[in-house]
This record gives structure tokens, C-alpha cells and sequence, in this order.
């Protein structure tokens, strides 16, 4: 494995400033300079991060851990009732707290339905979110494709069974986070610190970024950035929530297709806000606004799911090999509908 230096910063601003680059800017330099240049990246559990080292795919002079940093790995509830989470909170952490157990079930379901317990125990929260995709392609030496800065997408017309059915031009990824697809559906928010200690906040929703903005990069993260916490609204009672994740396995393994919705409704029963997003569908988790038009104002039964499944695909282009995503998904959303309203 690449030899790196290491460093245990005590403070977020130490960390970041000591952050030269994300993964991805890492990973995009051209290869001749992979491993050359002075190039310093946040670990937290390690999963992926080590993943990549290991295969030859980053290697970084030195890996900034932010395991010493003292309160990223707590939770906490606000004044207002919003829930903020640390960014190094494991993800068996997150799933078994009381908080996230009473209020956020979905959350703690999606949680719990990601990788193997062992790992867990040592995920973050921030890591599964800012995880590199699974594209074979991307995750092999032997192809420079567009997201590494090389000249062609060889899933496109290659070996695409796993990958998004919509927004997938020219690059096909499938965003890997499953606490994405829920956490967006919640209308979670995101706070980046810089070296100065200055905070910028912004909806998790608008911090993915689709492949017509940049295709090199999933997140908008920049060098000497810290994801410092994730933020949970404080929803309303009468919010219904569900989230179901279809594998091709019931162990460990990232989803083919997944699903989350969040549902408000009002003293009558009837939907007055929608969320429906689909994750392993598009580079980004993806709001399937048809679907949510197709449940608001209603009084939501087994018939309204079923029309809201079907409008959940809309727009959907899926490839050579993945076409049967469209009936897993239209399932999926019917199933998760029908389960956030039981
Ligand atoms: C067999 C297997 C099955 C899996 N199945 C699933 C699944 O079903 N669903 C799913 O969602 N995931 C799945 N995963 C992925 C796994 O959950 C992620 O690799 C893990 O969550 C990454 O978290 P980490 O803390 O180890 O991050 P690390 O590997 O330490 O970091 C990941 C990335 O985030 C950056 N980073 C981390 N924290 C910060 C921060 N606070 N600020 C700035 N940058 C940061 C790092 O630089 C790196 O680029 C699976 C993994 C394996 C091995
Ligand atoms: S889908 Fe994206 S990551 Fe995969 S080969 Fe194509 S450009 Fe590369």
C-alpha cells in the first residue's frame, strides 16, 4: 500500500487547514502526478478512504483523521427541536438513537439497511455521504473514464446493470449514500467549515451535484473543507415517513434500487406535503416531483400510490442493461407509500 504521513488534528480549523484537497480533486489530477504531488485528505471511519489507498486509486502524502477532533461525533437537539448530527456519529450510532428512533424512524431503517453491522460501527455519517461512487469503471486502474478527467464514459455503452436511469448523460454513477436518499426526503441541511472557522449552510439537496453541473465531483465540498453537521428539521407530528432499500441480497451490499418518502398530512387526512426521492436511480438522489404532485391534495390509498409510482418515473432514460429498474422502482414507490401511510 502507498506509504502516508499522518496527522490527528485537535481542532475543525486545524483539520481543514490541513485539508489540501477532497478525495475527488485527488483523484481527478492527471496520473502522472498521483502520488508525486503534496496532497493531504480527510479520513474519518476509514472504509472507503482505505478502500482506494489500498487499491492504488489515491495516494496521498498524508491522511488528516478526524478522530480526535473533539464533538463531531455527538448528537444534539437544538432549541428549535431540529436535530444537529456530528459528522463522525456512526451509522449504527445514528440508527440506535432515541431521537432518530422515535421521530426519524425512516432514518434509522435506511441507517440500519447500509452495509454490514461491522461496518457500522466505524462508518460516519459524513463519509457515507461523501463516499466516492461504486462505477466499476471509476474504481478500476485499467479505465480513465470522464469523472477520473479522461475522455469517455465507458458505462454508457458498456457494463451499465447498476447504474441511473435518469440524469445519465454523460456519466451514469448512481449516488452510493443510502442515508442520502432518506436524509434528503427530510429536508436535511448541511454545514461546511472552512480554515477560518466560517460556516456556510446549505439544503443536502443543493450540496449533491448532478452531472451537468461537474462531472468530477458528487458534492460541492472544496479543498480545506470540513462537512461539520448534518441538520435534521423538526417535523410536525402528523408527518409519515418510510424508507425501503432493495438489494440484490439480503446481506451486506449497496442497494439496486431504494426509496424514501415523507408524507404531511392534515386533521383530515389529506396530503399536504409530499417527498418522494429514489436512491441508486440518478448521480444524485432524486426527487421524483411527478410522484409527490401526484399525492398532494389527495387522500392517499392503495389507487393514489399506484398512480404516484407510475409518475415516479418520469423522465427516466435508462440504458442497455438497467431497464429493469423501471418496474423495481415503480413497485418500490408504491410499497413505501403504502408503508409511510400504515
Ligand atoms: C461491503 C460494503 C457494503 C456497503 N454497503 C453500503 C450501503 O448499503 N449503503 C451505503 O450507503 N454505503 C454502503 N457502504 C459504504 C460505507 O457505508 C461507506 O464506505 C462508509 O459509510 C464511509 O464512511 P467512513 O466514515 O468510513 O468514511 P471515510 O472512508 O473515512 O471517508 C469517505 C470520504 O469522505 C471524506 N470525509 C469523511 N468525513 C469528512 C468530513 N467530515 N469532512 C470532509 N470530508 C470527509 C473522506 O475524505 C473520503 O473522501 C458499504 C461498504 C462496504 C465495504
Ligand atoms: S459512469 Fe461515470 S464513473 Fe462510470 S465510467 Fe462512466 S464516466 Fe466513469
Amino acid at each position: 500500500m502507498h506509504p502516508f504521513a499522518f496527522a490527528a488534528p485537535k481542532t475543525i480549523a486545524d483539520a481543514a487547514t490541513a485539508a489540501s484537497a477532497t478525495v475527488a480533486h485527488a483523484m481527478t489530477s492527471a496520473p502522472e502526478r498521483a502520488g508525486q504531488s503534496d496532497v493531504s485528505v480527510i479520513k474519518a471511519g476509514g472504509i472507503d478512504l482505505l478502500d482506494l489507498i489500498k487499491e492504488g486509486l489515491l495516494a496521498p502524502s498524508k491522511v488528516i483523521n478526524l478522530g480526535e477532533v473533539p464533538g463531531l461525533d455527538t448528537v444534539v437537539e437544538e432549541q428549535d427541536g431540529a436535530l444537529r448530527i456530528g459528522p463522525m456519529v456512526t451509522l449504527a450510532a445514528l440508527a440506535a438513537h432515541p431521537i432518530v428512533r422515535q421521530r426519524y424512524g425512516a432514518l434509522a431503517d435506511a441507517l440500519g439497511a447500509s452495509a454490514s453491522p461491522q461496518i457500522r460501527n466505524v462508518a460516519t455519517l459524513g463519509g457515507n455521504l461523501l463516499q466516492r461512487p461504486r462505477c466499476w469503471y471509476l474504481r478500476s486502474h485499467a479505465f480513465r473514464c470522464l469523472r477520473k478527467g479522461g475522455g469517455h464514459c465507458f458505462a454508457v455503452h458498456g457494463e451499465n446493470q447498476y447504474h441511473a436511469i435518469f440524469g445519465n448523460m454523460p456519466c451514469a454513477i448512481v449516488h452510493p449514500s443510502t442515508a442520502a436518499t432518506m436524509l434528503v426526503a427530510l429536508g436535511a441541511t448541511v454545514e461546511i467549515t472552512g480554515p477560518a472557522g466560517a460556516a456556510r449552510r446549505l439544503l443536502l439537496e443543493d450540496f449533491f451535484v448532478p452531472v451537468e453541473q461537474d462531472m468530477q465531483r458528487e458534492n460541492k465540498l472544496e479543498p480545506h473543507e470540513i462537512l461539520a453537521a448534518i441538520r435534521l428539521p423538526r417535523l410536525p407530528p402528523s408527518v409519515r415517513m418510510a424508507h425501503i432499500k432493495q438489494g440484490e441480497k439480503d446481506s451486506f451490499d449497496w442497494p439496486l434500487a431504494d426509496a424514501a418518502v415523507v408524507l404531511e398530512l392534515d386533521a383530515g387526512g389529506i396530503c399536504q406535503r409530499a417527498a418522494v426521492v429514489l436512491g441508486a436511480a440518478a448521480p444524485v438522489p432524486h426527487r421524483a416531483k411527478k410522484a409527490e404532485a401526484a399525492l398532494v391534495g389527495q387522500r392517499i390509498d392503495q389507487t393514489i400510490a399506484a398512480q404516484a409510482a407510475r409518475a415516479a418515473l418520469d423522465g427516466a432514460t435508462p440504458l442497455s442493461k438497467n431497464a429493469y429498474k423501471l418496474p423495481l422502482f415503480e413497485a418500490l414507490v408504491r410499497r413505501t407509500i403504502v408503508q409511510a401511510m400504515s
